[in-house]
């Protein structure tokens, strides 16, 4: 594809590389060392639990992108399909498969791959994809594993019941972790792991807010940055990572430094990015338009209470999938109404994505209610957030160029003076 790499990255970037290079190594170390392994499914509240023992998490579902964006998710596709997996699942189930039952033992892995597990999650309350990732994983991987049992819940309906069904399995895995370590857990460790989750989120959600600024100071290219939402929450890695991207972003802000010189639109994303292909996002600043609000980065508009550590991971075990992805209709419309009011969105573009039919589900109420109540078009293109061969760049690019024209037409009728 044509799109052009963008000039106005934030520096942010060249840190945020040396942290996702150092978190993989960090694993590796801990094998060496004997710290534990623990895989997990990603945004719950284990991490803080993990970091509060010295565990070292991984998350397969957060290697999923890396893959896609190193270019190894192909073979990860073909082990997955040659032990007889279908290639319409979804991308992270294939790629994390295939990796896990093959890919695992190759030389040569970019950022070393990962560490094997000394023990495996399996948390309740996912996709099912995810869920029936962790199945094949507990089949595979010779170690122990502990399922805890969540309720699949949306958002709006936890009620204390929930969360005192949630604390009860969040002690059963304390027990088990401390049988496995031989450590008890120290509470005040895990107020302060829950005290930098909530600064991080706090962090997150200034950052977020600071892109309703005209000119928007960053795009959803740099979305990447959430990479210390899903492995460095619990720990001051994430806090100094996000004081810094607040600091550079607050001074684009000041000094009115925006993504394209001359923003003209304002643009809204539905669904994950394509991975293998962040450069898409810059595609439209041709036009001088800007991605600058996304339902995906919402995942992280969450609070939590140091003085409430178990109550608070908890929760966030079970707020993490409906956030997200399994959110219901009616919270998503509520959340994209506020972000286009927020964000002065001029139109949307909805990716529907083949992978995740979690997300993709409801998109067309979302299109109907963008335009007939809120005036904003939106329009949809087929994807694919983990597969490349399911997106074809010819006719995004046709359905996208039509769409923007119809967008900068819109504007100029508005703008026109009376006759
Ligand atoms: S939420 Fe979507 S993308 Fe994530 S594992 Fe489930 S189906 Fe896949």
């Amino acid at each position: 594809m044509d799109a052009q790499k963008t000039t106005k990255r934030l520096k942010a970037n060249t840190a945020l590389r040396e942290i996702i290079a150092e978190f993989y190594a960090d694993g590796h170390r801990a094998k060496a060392e004997g710290r534990p392994v623990g895989w997990i499914p990603p945004m719950n509240g284990l991490i803080e639990l993990f970091y509060a023992m010295d565990i070292h998490p991984i998350f397969p579902e957060n290697w999923a992108p890396v893959c896609a964006a190193i270019g190894t998710n192909r073979e990860n596709f073909a082990a997955c399909a040659g032990h007889g997996y279908a290639d319409d699942l979804c991308g992270y189930f294939r790629n994390n498969v295939g990796y896990a039952l093959d890919g695992i033992d190759a030389p040569d892995q970019p950022l070393g791959g990962l560490p094997k597990p000394d023990f495996l999650i399996s948390f309740g309350a996912g996709c099912i994809p995810t869920m029936k990732t962790f199945q094949v994983l507990c089949d595979h991987f010779d170690c122990p594993v502990i399922r805890a049992d969540l309720p699949q819940v949306a958002m709006e309906d936890i009620g204390e019941h929930h969360l005192r069904y949630g604390v009860a399995q969040i002690k059963r895995l304390i027990a088990f972790l401390e049988d496995l370590t031989g450590r008890r857990l120290d509470m005040d460790r895990l107020s302060q792991a829950v005290a930098w989750t909530d600064e991080a989120c706090r962090l997150w959600d200034e950052i977020m807010a600071l892109r309703a600024a005209v000119p928007a100071p960053f795009s959803a290219a740099e979305i990447g940055i959430m990479f210390v939402m899903v492995t460095r929450h619990g720990t001051p890695i994430a806090v100094d990572f996000l004081r810094d991207v607040l600091a550079e972003v607050k001074e684009r802000v000041a000094q009115g430094v925006g993504v394209v010189p001359d923003e003209r639109l304002r643009l809204f994303w539905d669904n994950i990015p394509l991975w293998y292909n962040m450069k898409l996002f810059n595609y439209f600043e041709k036009w001088n338009a800007v991605v600058v609000a996304e339902t995906y980065t919402s995942a992280w508009t969450l609070r939590m209470d140091p003085s409430r550590p178990l109550e608070s991971i908890a929760y966030k075990s079970l707020v993490s999938y409906p956030l997200v992805s399994c959110v219901s209709l009616e919270k998503r419309l509520e959340l994209i109404r506020k972000a286009v009011r927020e964000y002065r969105i001029d139109g949307a573009i909805l990716h529907s994505n083949r992978s995740c039919k979690p997300i993709s589900m409801g998109q067309l109420d979302i299109q109907r209610m963008l335009n007939d109540e809120l005036g904003v078009p939106a329009v949809l293109f087929d994807g694919d957030h983990m597969d490349g061969d399911k997106f074809a760049f010819a006719p995004f690019q046709t359905r996208i160029d039509a769409f923007i024209e119809m967008l900068l037409e819109r504007r100029a009728s508005a703008h026109a003076p009376n006759p």
